[in-house]
């Protein structure tokens, strides 16, 4: 099978946005997938349709390979964990060395039901912004975890499933190079002002960077990481 039909793991941050691009000056065929698991910062999942709605409106060539947009409902993962990202908590470190920011299995679960999705829509590359060059420690960002869940999911399946990760060895201010690589400056300002990544929902308060409480661990990478781009 001809690996042109991609799935991208879309929440509407900074991340998965630039990897929707990549994807789409890659395949010929690419969906979307997002998940409402009671995040804090719910103001993303907006951001995510507004966000479609231009890339597809901006650059048209990329529209026209932009198939469906499904949203899941994964409310039980937000009942099983008590972290800072879906209860109103302080974000502090735990014992484990791990922010509570943590989701257990959350990506985990993420690439099982977008394999579920995939294997229904006839989609065999998943594509995710995981990172574990400049991140925030979560082991189930690391690549070592995804190869092993590729290979889970392929044998779980029995079908070849190739799981994409665009940003995994790069740096934030690398991965602002790629959006500009990718799409020019329209699409910098575009994810820029429309993607989302701070982990209190913050959406309110606009900086160079965009928006975001510029305190919490996710504006802070985001902050360095367009410092780094623009060479501030
Ligand atoms: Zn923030």
């Amino acid at each position: 099978m001809p690996h042109d039909r991609a799935l991208v793991l879309f929440s509407g941050g900074q991340d998965s946005a630039t990897c929707l691009a990549w994807a789409l000056a890659r395949y010929a065929h690419v969906e979307t997938i997002g998940f409402d698991y009671g995040q804090r910062h719910r103001v993303e999942l907006q951001c995510r349709t507004t966000f479609l709605q231009r890339l597809k409106g901006e650059f048209p060539a990329w529209g026209a390979k932009l198939g469906a947009d499904h949203l899941l409902d994964l409310g039980l993962l937000g009942q099983v964990s008590d972290t800072a990202l879906t209860a109103d908590k302080a974000i502090e470190f735990e014992a484990n060395g791990l922010p509570n920011t943590f989701v257990p299995g959350r990506n985990l679960v993420f690439f099982t039901f977008a394999a579920a999705l995939a294997y229904r829509r006839g989609l065999t590359v998943l594509v995710g912004g995981m990172c574990e060059t400049d991140y925030s420690g979560y082991p189930d960002c690391r690549d070592d975890t995804l190869k092993a869940l590729q290979v889970t999911l392929g044998l779980g399946l029995a079908t070849r499933m190739v799981i994409e990760t665009p940003l995994m060895w790069i740096d934030k201010a690398a991965t602002w190079r790629l959006t500009e690589q990718l799409g020019g400056e329209p699409l910098v300002r575009l994810v820029r002002d429309e993607t989302h990544s701070c982990y209190v929902g913050d959406h309110t308060q606009q900086h160079a960077w965009g928006y975001g409480c510029g305190q919490c661990p996710a504006c802070e990478l985001r902050r360095k990481g367009w410092d780094g781009y623009v060479g501030a």
